[in-house]
């Protein structure tokens, strides 16, 4: 499905990030993430992804400070010459009721969440339109279709990756680039493990399928988006969430 293709994904050295690499690799797909601190686990993640007979590309990069953004693209062109696809995954949060929430802790989250999403569109929609194709899949939240107490600057910043998506999908169509978003609801990863037993009781309660998701989840949907056979999908939102927000 996207054999031989240029995959980025952001954020791919935990949780969602790194199973939708590794579904991408998986199937054939060379792939370019960045990391903040390089660590063995990104070593042995880059070895895992090579055993998969693609080509690897790792990279030291803040997605929310452009500069960095613009020489890690830089070098994934020199590399591979072309993107194909762009997975935006990077995100934070600092959870807090309004009332307490610094003007700092609602600034880092909409700076990456949401900023580090326009720089790495930005960045990279520039090679997919001068190659004319190209697949930008962002991940927001069920959390930004639908708010959550003590998180507003988390849903701020998911609503935004929203409203930017559907702008550069009607920007970009004409280009033969689709650009698509996911929503999940409450997946295992580190994001969701801190979370008190007795939010994770009721959060539970809101989920029809009553079971939390998994990576792989997501990933199957990133794989799709990913290749041919969503041709002619763009600007659409689609959650991942067991039932949890129904349109
Ligand atoms: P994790 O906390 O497990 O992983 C987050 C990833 O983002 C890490 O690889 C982290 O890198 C990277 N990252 C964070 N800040 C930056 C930055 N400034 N620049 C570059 N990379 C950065 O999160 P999840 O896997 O749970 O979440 C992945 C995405 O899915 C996020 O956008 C999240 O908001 C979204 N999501 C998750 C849900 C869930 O239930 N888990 C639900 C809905 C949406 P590092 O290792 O260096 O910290």
């Amino acid at each position: 499905m996207v054999k031989n293709k240029i995959a980025i994904v952001t954020g791919a050295t935990r949780g969602i990030g790194k199973e939708i690499a590794r579904t991408l690799a998986q199937n054939g797909a060379n792939i370019a993430f960045n990391y903040r601190t390089y660590n063995e686990e990104i070593e042995s993640f880059i070895n895992e992804l090579e055993g998969f007979d693609v080509r690897v590309l790792a990279f030291k990069c803040d997605v929310s400070k452009e500069e960095e953004v613009n020489e890690f693209i830089k070098e994934v062109k020199n590399r591979f010459e072309r993107v194909d696809i762009l997975v935006n995954n990077a995100g934070i949060t600092k959870d807090g009721l309004i009332i307490r929430m610094s003007e700092k802790d609602f600034t880092d989250v909409l700076d990456v969440n949401l900023t580090g999403t326009f720089n790495m569109t930005k960045a990279a929609s520039g090679v997919m339109v001068r190659q004319r194709s190209g697949k930008i899949i962002n991940i927001s939240s069920v959390v930004g279709v639908a708010g959550n107490a003590g998180q507003c600057n988390y849903s701020a910043s998911k609503a935004g990756v929203i409203g930017l998506s559907k702008s550069v999908a009607r920007e970009l169509a004409g280009r033969n680039i689709n650009v698509n978003v996911i929503a999940p609801g409450y997946i295992n990863t580190d994001m969701t493990k801190v979370l008190p037993e007795k939010v994770k009781e009721e959060v539970l309660k809101t989920i029809p399928m009553k079971k939390i998701g998994e990576p792989k989840e997501i990933a199957n949907l990133v794989l799709f988006l990913s290749s041919d056979l969503s041709n002619y999908i763009t600007g659409q939102v689609i959650n991942v969430d067991g039932g949890m927000v129904m349109h």
